[in-house]
């Protein structure tokens, strides 16, 4: 898919390219190569590369119809964008056509504090959006690792979960309505703005996580809670990773605690982020767990007392409080710098987003560490235990060798995360990347149905082609 990558010629139709410029205006096409490489690739770590013929930037949902009624005239494959921080291929064009940027799509239209809602443009970065629904003391829970630059259409579109999923859920427990643009140029509203509706099929829920397959989001009517009071967090230290898995059950189970954040970070994870930041790390941590608890004064006192024994019964050796925002900010910038300084290790890294039930966690974890020393590959783990969530990852060289026992891993590794009732996919969705491990998850049946889904709204495959299902 790549070579020749930078050289080929669009081969757009003139006559639909003279229809999108009328559509949008010459400022919003982009043709030239440099542009369209530009979006060529996502953050995909197997750094995928296709061409699209051009990129178009929509400012509004009349717009999008416009670009997509041309694509549907003219044949040619539409594929959303937002930031394109995605890990699993979703905005990579890989039939060129079309990429329909909707960054520009930027207005918070709405924030409604007595309704609990904010109707928001899907190019929104969703920290921006976090931060100004604070103001009115709102929150807004679904917090992805890349909440500094990733869109809400794009989360929309993922279901993206993050930090909080295990208290607050994910995305789609927090979608109500959608505007959509289908695939034929026509728009739709689904949900509604009240906080139920159980009029019909839940049309909405098919939209988000749908991997931008099924139309353009081009308005989100998002629901909100109330700011919790006061957040406060616990680090600690453990000789063993097994232990900090152990302590996050003693947190849930034995505490009766649901925390806001429950994150685990194992030794190599430790041993790339040692002196970033203001935070001494002992040297003979081989996992920690960082924990925050949120709610009013109270609960948070107890909560974090309930932590931090916990993780002394569960054989922690060292524990750090962080009452304040600055001494929180402490902890979280080395927890978020843990999965880019991995590629200290190798020059490669694979990371997958599995969940399992968190019964599972140690005997999946375990089985990993022992294919890593099989293979001679280093494997690591960290993520949202809280939940399930493992990002467990390998890290192997450029040499073809190493490429293919990744490759056995990552099919032992799934087989056995699906045997054990888990996901191959907790967040970053199936794309490309896991296109062809899909079948191990879905079985034949359902999985046929979610094609006659995708073909009934989509016949002619104009929306995202190429994404999911294999061809
Ligand atoms: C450092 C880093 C950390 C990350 N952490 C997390 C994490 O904690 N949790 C998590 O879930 N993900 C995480 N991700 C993955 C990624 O950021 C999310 O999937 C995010 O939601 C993608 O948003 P985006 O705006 O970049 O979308 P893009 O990558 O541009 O697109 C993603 C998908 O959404 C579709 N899409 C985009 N806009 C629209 C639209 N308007 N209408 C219809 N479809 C659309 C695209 O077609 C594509 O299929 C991380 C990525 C990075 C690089």
């Amino acid at each position: 898919m790549t070579k020749g990558l930078a050289t080929r010629e669009s081969t757009l139709n003139p006559s639909a390219l003279a229809e999108l410029l009328a559509a949008v205006g010459k400022e919003n096409v982009l043709t030239t190569v440099e542009d369209r490489v530009c979006y060529s690739y996502d953050a995909t770590s197997t750094r995928q590369r296709a061409l699209p013929d051009v990129v178009v930037k929509a400012t509004s949902t009349e717009e999008v119809s416009a670009v997509v009624k041309v694509a549907d005239k003219y044949n040619i494959p539409v594929y959303p964008c937002g930031a394109r921080s995605g890990l699993s291929g979703g905005a990579i064009p890989v039939y060129g056509g079309i990429v329909l940027d909707t960054t520009r799509m930027n207005r918070i239209i709405e924030i409604n504090a007595q309704d609990l809602i904010a109707v928001v443009e899907p190019g929104v970065i969703t920290r921006r959006f976090q931060d100004e629904v604070a103001k009115y003391g709102l929150f807004y829970p679904p917090d992805p690792g890349s909440a500094e630059f990733s869109t809400l259409g794009g989360n929309v579109a993922e279901c993206s979960g993050g930090m909080a999923g295990l208290k607050y859920g994910v995305t789609r427990d927090y979608v109500l309505s959608l505007e959509v643009v289908l695939p034929d140029g026509s728009i739709i509203n689904t949900g509604r703005r009240s906080l139920r509706t159980v009029a019909g099929y839940d049309i909405t829920r098919l939209f988000v996580g749908s991997e931008g397959t099924l139309g353009v989001f081009t308005k989100l009517t998002l629901h909100l809670i109330p700011q919790p009071e006061k957040v406060e967090a616990v680090l600690a230290y453990f000789h063993d990773p097994e232990e900090a898995v152990d302590a996050a059950d003693g947190i849930i189970v034995g505490k009766g605690i649901i925390p806001r954040t429950l994150e685990f970070v194992d030794g190599i994870c430790i041993d790339s982020v040692r002196g970033y930041g203001s935070v001494d790390i002992p040297e003979k941590a081989r996992a920690f767990l960082l924990v925050e608890v949120d709610g009013d004064k109270d609960v948070v006192e107890r909560g974090i007392l309930g932590v931090e024994s916990a993780c002394r019964e569960g054989g922690a050796f060292q524990i750090v409080i962080a009452r304040t925002f600055e001494e929180r900010e402490a902890l979280w910038a080395v927890r978020r710098v843990v999965s880019p300084a991995l590629f200290k290790v190798a020059g490669r890294k694979l990371n997958e987003d599995i969940c399992v039930p968190r019964s599972k966690i140690k005997e999946v974890v375990r089985e990993l560490y022992s294919l890593g020393k099989k293979y001679s590959i280093h494997t690591a783990c960290f993520g949202h235990i809280g939940d399930g969530s493992v990002h467990v990852n390998f890290l192997y060289g450029y040499d073809e060798k190493e490429e293919a026992f990744v490759d056995k891993m990552l099919w032992h590794i799934f087989r056995k995360v699906v045997s054990v009732g888990g996901t191959i996919t907790g967040e970053h969705g199936i794309g490309t990347a896991k296109a062809e491990y899909l079948p191990l998850e879905i079985p034949p049946r359902e999985l046929q149905l979610m094609k006659s889904l995708k073909k009934l709204i989509d016949p002619k495959g104009i929306i995202n082609p190429g994404k999911i299902f294999l061809p």
